[in-house]
């Protein structure tokens, strides 16, 4: 069984751009307790009124590892320099591999711009070993209906496989290393054991209602860091709850980041920002 190492909470929240109300659940800050998770930026629930123009963030780069933005209400609109583009919306994902490097920008869509609405979602980065940090970027916007669901036993809830794999069923997203992304439901006063992998670091995210986790209450919006050690976990939630468990096996390798650019040395820091400058990482056309 993993126990309860602590829980992250009283997170404050801080504007990135002036489309994402954020709060960073964690980040890789502090050293490499999340490895290979980097960040964990919870955005919303937040209203946004009916504007003219797209709220958000200007173009900017990234190198070195993989961001991925999942949406649960509201709508975004990416473009970047490979030539993607598109609109993310409620239930949708975009799993996007920097790697060697992308230029992108990040908006509220037209329509969400256009009739305002609440918008609540996620950015996970996800660290590359160094063995790919230059791999060619990518992109696998993954939709909604693209997501394999599980049901969990006696109804107690229902877990969309974002990644990696949920009793046998295989995740939506392709990953570098080994990692589970799920997004779970659970209904009140169900308990439930959800196989988190030994040796992975285990986060479980609550976004709305409350759960009762080795014996403490971890409400919204908090997140349990559970051991390496041990291959369950149990939980009873305690109102509808929704929960976000990320797991990943640990990469081991030194990181150097700094803001868009996280790679092993602080020498390959300083390339990227000089890779960037001179437009190797490619332009917005
Ligand atoms: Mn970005």
């Amino acid at each position: 069984m993993k126990r309860l190492r602590r829980i992250l909470r009283n997170i404050p929240q801080h504007w990135v751009g002036d489309g994402f109300p954020v709060r960073s659940l964690f980040s890789y800050g502090g050293g490499n307790a999340f490895d290979p998770f980097l960040l964990l930026d919870y955005a919303g629930p937040h209203p946004f009124e009916p504007a003219s123009a797209p709220r958000g963030v200007e173009e900017h780069p990234h190198r070195g590892f993989e961001t991925v933005t999942i949406v649960y209400q509201g709508e975004l609109a990416h473009r970047d320099s490979s030539g993607s583009h598109g609109t993310i919306g409620a239930g949708d994902v975009q799993w996007m591999t920097a790697a060697s490097g992308v230029v992108h920008e990040e908006f509220h869509s037209e329509r969400f711009t256009r009739d305002g609405g609440t918008l609540e979602m996620v950015q996970l980065w996800v660290n590359l070993p160094a063995r790919d940090k230059r791999a060619a970027p990518g992109y696998q916007s993954l939709l909604d209906a693209d997501i394999p669901r599980v049901s969990l036993a006696d109804g107690s809830g229902t877990v969309r496989v974002i990644a990696g794999e949920f009793q046998e069923t295989p995740g939506a997203a392709r990953t570098f290393t080994p990692i589970n992304v799920w997004d779970i439901q659970l209904d009140a006063s169900r308990s439930v054991e959800l196989p988190l992998p030994e040796g992975h670091t285990s986060l479980i995210v609550v976004q709305s209602g409350s759960v009762q986790l080795d014996g403490t209450r971890v409400s919204a919006v908090e997140v349990a860091d559970l051991t390496r050690e041990g291959h369950l976990v149990s939980l009873l939630a305690e109102s509808p709850t929704r929960l976000l468990v990320l797991t990943g096996e640990p990469i081991g390798e030194p990181i150097a980041g700094h803001g868009p650019f996280v790679m092993n040395t602080p020498d390959e820091i300083q390339q990227a920002i000089q890779d960037y400058r001179e437009g190797r990482l490619g332009r917005l056309s």
